[in-house]
């Protein structure tokens, strides 16, 4: 038998990825592992471009590994980033509903955050301004535990700790190719370099599914990649924002609606909308994969999403090609908020999974194929729950060197 270059490689040097490389050297202290990661840092995508939020757990569904793992992701966050030195800030957040039709669904929210193990705090529109003077709303719950951080930082961190245990992390490193004998997995990067290990762990975030099928697996989902586009205030108005402001989500998506947040750096982030991307790292309209957006139209599900939620749709694309939109909609939570006070920050785009039949995957989704653990839904709010996700995906794998 050919030698094995390592015990487990994982494709992806994400925050789900790095997390995943240390939380196995931390159960298993001497398993050898190697990280893939095709760019020449880590966090280059999801985990580079969102929006820094430390989410509490408050809007998933009691028993769902969101809810348990984002719970428990939140506090251990916080914890890891005092540890290391990573700025972040425990600053807690408003969920404010601007119509009365919002206000079944907020009351909602207190009962899940109540269910989930989370304090809140139900409010009226004097003690909305107590917390924001410059937001309007009929009624508000404040939630507690919700933070700011930096992900990144976080991910560079993981990978430093990963390495520290012996961890390779290779950068500029693109899988192209995988196969699997009965004994082990192999691996081709763009510079043909083979790679063998007994078990590969997927972490491609965008091409999560695209590298199932490489090794041979039907992932019977496929990422859909949705932009996530975001203003800044100009510094001079950004005291029009003292924490985190969050509208009333719509339950149909998983996404959390247009939100307000002032990040760690003290910049004040409005964003993320939700329209599709021309290609999987599409962080603007002019990027277009020709190749990759045939694929995204050739698959029912998408077909299925755009019947369904054309209304919806039409308005968030409405919003992303016009400024005086958006400022539109943002007014309805910050009436003094002008066009001028917005200037355009980086996107982001999020792997959403959907299913054949237009289903968006809302929880997270971790599969298994002989040697394989396949991380298929890491979206928000995956980068809170990295910790405890990186701990199950490496207690498969782990689970798997040792059966296989
Ligand atoms: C707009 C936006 C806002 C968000 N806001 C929040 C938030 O406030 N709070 C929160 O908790 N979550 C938030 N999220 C979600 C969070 O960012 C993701 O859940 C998390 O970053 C996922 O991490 P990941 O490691 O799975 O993916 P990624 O960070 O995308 O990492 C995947 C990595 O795999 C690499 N890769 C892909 N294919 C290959 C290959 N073939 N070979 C080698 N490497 C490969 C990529 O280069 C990439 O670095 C947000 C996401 C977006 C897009």
């Amino acid at each position: 038998m050919t030698a094995l270059d390592c015990d487990v490689l994982v494709i992806g040097g994400g925050i789900v990825g790095m997390s995943t490389a240390y939380a196995i050297t931390r159960a298993a202290p001497g398993t050898r592992v190697t990280v893939l990661e095709k760019e020449a840092g880590p966090a280059r995508h999801q985990t580079g471009r969102n929006s820094g939020v430390i989410h509490s757990g408050i809007y998933y569904r009691p028993g769902s590994l969101k809810a348990r793992f984002a719970v428990r992701g939140a506090a251990e966050m916080v914890k890891f980033c005092a540890e290391h030195g990573i700025p972040h800030e425990v600053t807690g957040k408003l969920i404010v509903a601007t119509e009365r039709s919002e206000l079944p669904r907020l009351h909602g929210l207190v009962q899940r955050g109540r269910e989930n193990g989370i304090p809140v705090r139900e409010l009226g529109p004097a003690q909305i301004a107590e917390y924001e003077p410059w937001v309007r709303g009929l009624a508000a719950i404040h939630v507690g535990t919700t933070g700011v951080c930096d992900f990144g930082a976080v991910a560079a961190r993981l990978a430093r700790l990963a390495q520290d245990a012996g961890t390779s992390v290779r950068y500029g490193a693109q899988v192209r190719a995988i196969g699997r004998r009965p004994s082990a997995v192999a691996v081709r990067t763009a510079d043909g370099t083979v790679l063998r290990a007994r078990a590969l762990v997927n972490c491609a975030g965008l091409h999560c599914d695209r590298v199932a099928r490489l090794a041979g697996d039907d992932p019977g989902m496929r990422i859909v990649p949705f932009r996530g586009e975001y203003y800044e205030l100009v510094p001079s108005r950004a005291s029009l924002v003292n924490g985190l402001v969050y509208p009333v989500p719509d339950p149909a998506f998983p996404f959390l609606g247009v939100h307000l947040t002032r990040g760690i750096d003290g910049g004040v982030h409005i964003g993320p909308n939700a329209v599709p991307a021309l290609a999987r790292e599409g962080y603007a309209w002019h990027t277009v994969r020709p190749r990759e957006l045939a694929g995204t139209l050739a698959y029912p599900g998408s077909w299925r999403i755009a019947r369904r939620h054309w209304r919806y749709g039409a308005g968030e694309l409405r919003r992303s090609l016009s400024k005086r939109a958006f400022t539109d909609a943002v007014r309805r939570l910050l009436p003094d908020v002008t066009a001028d006070d917005l200037i355009a920050a980086p996107a982001g785009v999020r792997a959403q999974a959907v299913l054949p039949d237009g289903t968006l995957v809302d929880d997270f989704l971790i599969s298994q194929s002989p040697r394989i653990v396949h991380v298929l839904n890491a979206p928000s709010p995956a980068a809170t729950a990295s910790l405890p996700i990186g701990r199950e995906v490496a207690r498969r794998v782990l689970e798997t060197l040792r059966t296989g």
